[in-house]
């Protein structure tokens, strides 16, 4: 595939109309384009029947509808469906697809690795190699969605997507919104804003930033109450501390009267998970709609935590559930193909100064 190609996964439906504008053609002619793409998931020009000839071949010498490989394929016995997929230069990401009976959730990757460094997740010790592109977030989507229907789903098996793979969505944010926007799009999934809901870790300028520009559903990843603690769990703390986080949530609600916001919350043995670590979450909600996922610790291989006991996790949840705080359990899916939450590696070709730190340990990494 020639680089001169220009990536059409990578434009919402503005930015193709305005790519198509540029080759002398009508906008109508992008929204046709992008619907069968998106919508009816069209591989190539040449299935694009109401596109006249002419101009299928002209998008043929001028486009390209590439897409990562899929590397891997793995089914978990509770059904979670996890695949690898592998992007350009050479590394590979994530895409998790969460069946439940009244949904099917596709949580998708938004960056190669990430550079948070979270104290507990199996992707923070990868390193970071760099931003997926919105065609390569989009085509988590686009893949998942046609695997799906060849093994015999509705092509509407995905109903809800979340930004909770790979990498910190906030920090690779117009990519991450032009995906949202194909995602919301009418003539691309056609996924409402309350199914579509990105988490981040409190990139705080940016969380404004979305309101403005997509208001999806936020999820926030809280995991401590006190600042010295998540100071050592989620180390952008350090940067945007508890009080600079909340007020932006505060913000993120304020003019959406029926939005809520998720915190979720990882149960940690002996770290951030007694009696008094709830009492305090329930006083620092106390003013923001919310609800809170309270995700029992998912371990990986060299991971210096414990998950919470199942009698400390039903402590916690009834004391929030007793201040009326709309509290769930996440259950533990896929664990058995490592595609649980905080499990997500690919293969990472760390790009930032970890990999001096991580020369001691074993990494299965691949050389671009
Ligand atoms: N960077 C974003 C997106 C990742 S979402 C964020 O931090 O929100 C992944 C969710 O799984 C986050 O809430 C994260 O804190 C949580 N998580 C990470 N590692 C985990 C682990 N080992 N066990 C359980 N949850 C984990």
């Amino acid at each position: 595939m020639s680089d001169d190609l220009t990536a059409l996964f990578d434009f919402d439906r503005e930015g193709l109309r305005a790519w198509f504008a540029g080759q002398g053609e009508r906008p109508f002619r992008a929204d046709q384009v992008f619907q069968w793409v998106h919508q009816h998931g069209a591989a190539d020009f040449a299935s694009m029947t109401n596109v006249s000839k002419a101009l299928r071949e002209q998008l043929a010498h001028r486009a390209s509808l590439a897409l990562p490989e899929i590397v891997s394929d793995q089914l978990s016995a509770d059904g979670t469906r996890k695949w690898a997929l592998r992007v350009a230069g050479g590394n590979c990401i994530e895409t998790v697809f969460i069946p439940e009976d009244d949904r099917g959730t596709l949580c998708v990757s938004s960056q190669v690795g990430c550079v948070l460094d979270c104290a507990f997740c199996a992707t923070a010790q990868q390193g970071f190699n760099r931003n997926l592109t919105a065609g390569e977030i989009v085509a988590q989507l686009w893949i998942a969605r046609r695997a799906l229907v060849a093994s015999g789903l509705d092509a509407h098996a995905i109903t809800n997507v979340v930004l909770m793979g790979m990498g910190e969505p906030l920090a690779n944010f117009p990519n991450v919104v032009t995906a949202m926007r194909v995602m919301l799009d009418d003539l691309g999934y056609g996924l409402s804003k309350r199914r579509v809901t990105l988490s981040t870790s409190g990139l705080v300028p940016e969380i404004d930033r979305l309101a403005a520009a997509c208001d999806v559903s936020l999820a926030v990843s809280l995991h401590a109450t006190r600042d010295e603690l998540r100071d050592q769990l989620v180390p952008i703390n350090r940067r945007f501390p508890l009080v600079d986080l909340l007020a932006a949530c505060r913000r993120y609600v304020e003019d959406s009267p029926r939005r809520r916001i998720t915190f979720e919350y990882v149960m940690l043995d002996g770290v951030n998970d007694s009696e008094r670590d709830a009492r305090d979450l329930v006083r620092l909600l106390a003013d923001i709609p919310s609800k809170v996922n309270l995700i029992p610790f998912n371990p990986f291989p060299g991971a210096p935590f414990r998950c919470s006991t199942p009698e400390a996790i039903g402590r916690f949840r009834q004391i929030l559930l007793g201040s009326n705080l709309v509290t769930i359990t996440r259950k533990t899916r896929g664990a058995d193909i490592s595609a649980a939450c905080g499990q997500l590696a690919g293969e990472v070709v760390d790009r930032t100064r970890r990999a001096a730190r991580m020369a001691q340990r074993v990494l299965p990494l691949r050389v671009a």
